[in-house]
């Protein structure tokens, strides 16, 4: 695939940068269009020109020669969730991709798109009140507002929106990584590398320049004897995003830990990778006090409002939940 058979019209080659959008330029990608669409309809995202790359040939998941997993940008994620290779090896991430939105919404929404789909904070989605993300500058109506499901790790003075995906927190605890095409050629990126938390600049969300577009993404090579599980908490149990999630990648030898690997949803400003937790386990026997040591290692550094500091144990007792499943005997 190549991509100059995209015509880029001039304002792109010339890197000529919007105001308001994620990815810093006047013409995006649209591909389920389940979140860009939404937000133009709102008047948050206005690019000047929308292009279709569904006629791409991206739509496919492949078994890679050293047994990783390599997923078209334009693969839906109802596709994905019961992809035999995912639902096998990559449990995590089935779980993940069924437990988001509804059935006719993961019909529509791609792997590309869900990795970009942007904050369901109620003042980025309505264009009436003060936001640093949509309008730099401007403020940030949350802090003292309705932030009852925003962010309590990686926030910053000027924004505390939470990352909505799921797919994006089992993907970090699968260590993906994202491949991708630009004006400057192709390049590769790990998922931990590729969200920038928001600092003050809260509209800059993914290394990304413009013209870039996502053609895929890596999974490695399944461990032997992994396990993994997703877990998510919400306000109900079907079509709603997170509260607090935990995706668990653990590999248990002799009762003990000998891998594992911790992502965070609903709590993080960007899909959270928690070393902390994966360092308080690794090496120690798989129970409930190292779980619980683990939770409180992941959210020793939130920073909850008044609004959300329920989320702080939410998050710890949904994370030695889903190590206790990850773990458990079967
Ligand atoms: C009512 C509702 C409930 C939802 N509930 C959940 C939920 O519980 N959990 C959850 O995780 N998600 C949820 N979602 C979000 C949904 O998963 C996303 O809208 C969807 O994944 C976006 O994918 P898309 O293909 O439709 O993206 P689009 O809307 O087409 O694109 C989104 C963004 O990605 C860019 N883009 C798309 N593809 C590429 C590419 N290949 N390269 C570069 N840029 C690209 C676009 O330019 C745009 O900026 C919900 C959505 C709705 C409307
Ligand atoms: S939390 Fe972020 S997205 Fe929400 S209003 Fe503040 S700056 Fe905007």
């Amino acid at each position: 695939m190549s991509f100059r058979s995209i015509e880029r019209p001039p304002s792109v080659q010339a890197g000529a940068k919007s105001p308001t959008a994620q990815l810093g330029a006047t013409v995006r990608f649209v591909a389920g269009g389940t979140n860009l669409i939404d937000l133009m309809k709102l008047n948050v995202e206005r690019p000047e020109q929308v292009i279709d790359i569904n006629g791409l040939p991206l739509d496919k998941v492949e078994r890679l020669p050293n047994g990783g997993l390599r997923i078209g940008a334009l693969v839906r994620n109802s596709d994905l969730a019961h992809d035999p290779n995912v639902v096998r090896d990559y449990a995590v991430l089935s779980q993940a991709l069924l437990s988001g939105a509804s059935p006719q919404l993961r019909n529509m929404a791609t792997t590309g798109g869900n990795l970009l789909q942007r904050t369901r904070c109620v003042y980025f989605r309505d264009i009436a009140h003060e936001c640093n993300k949509r309008n730099p500058g401007s403020g940030c109506a949350a802090m003292d507002g309705f932030h009852r499901t925003l962010a309590v790790l990686g926030t910053s003075d000027s924004c505390i929106a939470t990352n909505p995906s799921d797919m994006n927190v089992a993907l970090t605890a699968l260590e993906a990584t994202i491949q991708i095409q630009g004006p400057k050629g192709a390049r590769t990126v790990p998922i931990s590398e590729f969200y920038l938390l928001p600092g003050s600049t809260p509209n800059r969300e993914t290394v990304l320049e413009p013209g870039d577009l996502i053609t895929h993404v890596t999974l490695p090579a399944p461990t032997r004897g992994t396990r993994s599980v997703y877990l998510k908490l919400r306000d109900r149990e079907a079509y709603e995003f997170a509260l607090a999630s935990a995706a668990v990648v653990a590999t248990v030898e002799g009762g003990s830990l000998s891998r594992v690997r911790v992502g965070l949803g609903g709590v993080g400003t960007v899909p959270w990778r928690s070393r902390e937790a994966e360092q308080a386990l690794e090496g120690k026997p798989a129970n409930a006090a190292n779980f619980r040591a683990a939770a409180e290692a992941a959210l020793r550094d939130a920073h909850p409002r008044p609004g959300n500091a329920f989320k702080v144990e939410l998050s710890k007792r949904c994370l030695v939940r889903a190590l206790t499943l990850a773990t458990r005997q079967v």
